[in-house]
């Protein structure tokens, strides 16, 4: 959620849906008109190489949008559909991808949470889940998956999603970076699907590794992926801060630190942002900074732990 200015967003973003775009020799990208407060203009779907190609993420269950996809390969062969994470705007389209193609399709596995739901946690209606999801092959952590004239290799940063994985192309310098790095905001990370400590691991991962040009799944390309990430470190930090600094004002409960916190929010983000402030806490609970009555979780009174 872009809710302050300390990050350098970019939201400079003119594609237009179903135009495609070359935005590198050999990539090819593809806006999916699903626009909204969490897709910004909509899903970005890519295609990879030249004639015999794989595509990355085929977008919500949109007819036009895999019409498009197809209209742009149409000569030319999809052997793989690779999956950054299952969520509703980014996974359902693969199954038309793949009736039409018979390509084979990589992902790290079905949806999952980050971690066993509490007994006195409903579920998350902010999740988005794309729970009928199953890749053809369950993809790991480091692997390599080859095709016709590039080699991506499978880079696992859980923390938006607990299966998601970015897609680094080493001998490129660039990283296919999914929804765990956008430029033109922040990414939800809402328990228990996603988790604060996993995502921060996995920034701290992405940004240590060579590739530098970062391509998501909305918004514009991220010229120097790994600093910007340092931004997107800070940024969790300082939330990190306010929400001990209201805190150290006495008990309280999420909503009241989401008014405090989140000023001038969009209205239709206020549940997303208590999502958010849940994860902080969640963390900030497991490393005995903060205290709550049973499980942490969004209807919970949350107060400093005693020293
Ligand atoms: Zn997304």
């Amino acid at each position: 959620m872009a809710e302050n200015d300390d990050v350098p967003f970019n939201r400079d973003f003119p594609l237009k849906p179903g135009v495609v775009d070359n935005v590198r020799p050999g990539i090819r990208r593809i806006l999916c008109e699903n626009p909204s407060p969490f897709t910004f203009t909509g899903t970005v779907s890519y295609i990879v190489g030249t004639g015999k190609v794989a595509i990355i993420d085929p977008g919500p269950d949109n007819e036009a949008h895999a019409a498009a996809l197809l209209d742009a390969v149409r000569n030319e062969t999809v052997t793989h559909i690779l999956v950054t994470h299952t969520h509703r705007d980014h996974s359902p389209n693969t199954a038309r991808i793949k009736a039409a193609t018979g390509a084979t399709v990589y992902a790290e596995g079905p949806h999952r949470a980050s971690r066993p739901r509490y007994e006195s946690e409903k579920h998350n209606p902010e999740s988005g889940a794309d729970r009928d999801f199953m890749p053809d092959i369950a993809v790991r952590d480091g692997e390599t998956i080859e095709g016709s004239g590039w080699a991506l290799q499978a880079v696992a940063t859980p923390g938006h999603t607990a299966n998601h994985l970015a897609f680094a192309w080493p001998d490129r310098n660039l990283s296919f970076v999914g929804d765990h790095v956008m430029g033109w905001s922040t990414s939800i990370v809402a328990p228990p699907d996603g988790s604060m400590i996993d995502y921060m691991a996995s920034l701290e991962k992405l940004a240590a590794r060579p590739e530098d040009f970062y391509l998501s799944g909305h918004g514009p390309e991220i010229p120097d992926g790994p600093r910007y990430v340092r931004f997107l470190i800070r940024h969790r930090q300082a939330r990190e801060a306010s929400i001990l600094h209201r805190l150290a004002k006495g008990e309280t409960d999420i909503p009241t630190m989401v008014r405090a916190i989140y000023i001038g929010i969009d209205p239709r983000l206020t549940g997303a942002a208590g999502y958010s402030v849940l994860a902080h806490l969640e963390d900030l609970v497991g490393r005995g900074i903060v205290a709550t009555d049973g499980d942490p979780v969004i209807g919970g009174t949350y107060r400093l732990a005693a020293a």
